[in-house]
């Protein structure tokens, strides 16, 4: 089965500063898609400049996954496109939330918490431990991948405690993260995956994309049936128990 993906970025920092444009010369999300890939996947992009952010009630409609990238237009997004994306998630449609996502309006309201942690650019290096390797997010990939050059997160980062813990990393200078952590909300998966830096070319690195690409297939909508709620008659017929 062929999953939907659309690849949403702000795409600011690429046209209004140089030393990203450099890394990313067309667009986080265009590196991203392609990094991706079509094998099993049919990705578009979507950016916040777009009518409606990219993100038209039929571009949800049929998106399987969304991912997520957003730093500096974080209060540029419409709260009504928030609500949008928020409700198919509750019905169902995967989230992954990268990187400076976590400040993003729709990760917060998911959250329900801050989301704030720790932060450093020094250019320092990064080691994403697996400590789920039986989790399909980690299929396929080393005990640890070491990322020579990023941004540090630190904790702590505040998010209600993850219903899955995949990855920790570990900074050069000495802190920790939580950097790969999953939730359930309504019928929906919610992946946050830490690494990808705008000034680093972080999301050229093929064990990043397979984590990505793992995410991807993990949070695909179910097929299960959409659960029933409210007052229910019983399917069985009711007798008394006797006394
Ligand atoms: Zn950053």
């Amino acid at each position: 089965m062929t999953i939907r993906v659309t690849v949403w970025n702000e795409y600011l920092h690429e046209k209004v500063h140089p030393e990203v444009t450099a890394v990313y010369p067309d667009g986080i999300h265009a590196a991203l898609a392609a990094g991706i890939g079509s094998d099993g996947f049919e990705v578009r992009t979507a950016t916040l400049e777009e009518a409606e952010h990219g993100l038209t009630e039929e571009v949800l409609a049929s998106t399987d996954v969304l991912i997520w990238w957003g730093h500096m237009g974080h209060d540029k997004v419409e709260d009504a496109i928030v609500d949008r994306v928020h409700q198919r998630v509750m019905d169902g449609m995967g989230l992954i939330v990268l990187h400076s996502g976590h400040f993003s309006k729709i990760f917060k309201k998911l959250m329900g918490t801050g989301c704030d942690l720790k932060w450093r650019e020094a250019g320092e290096k990064e080691r994403i431990w697996t400590v789920n390797p039986a989790h399909p997010i980690a299929a396929g990939l080393p005990e640890y991948i070491t990322i020579e050059n990023e941004e540090m997160y630190g904790e702590h980062f505040d998010i209600p405690a993850p219903d899955e813990l995949i990855f920790v990393s570990w900074f050069e200078g000495g802190e920790v993260f939580r950097s790969g952590c999953t939730w359930n909300r309504g019928q929906g998966k919610v992946f946050y995956f830490r690494p990808g830096h705008e000034t680093y070319p972080t999301y050229y690195n093929p064990e990043v994309l397979r984590v990505i690409q793992n995410g991807i297939k993990w949070a695909a909508p179910s097929g299960a049936a959409t659960p029933v709620r409210g007052n229910h008659q019983p399917l069985e017929q009711i007798g008394s128990k006797g006394n």
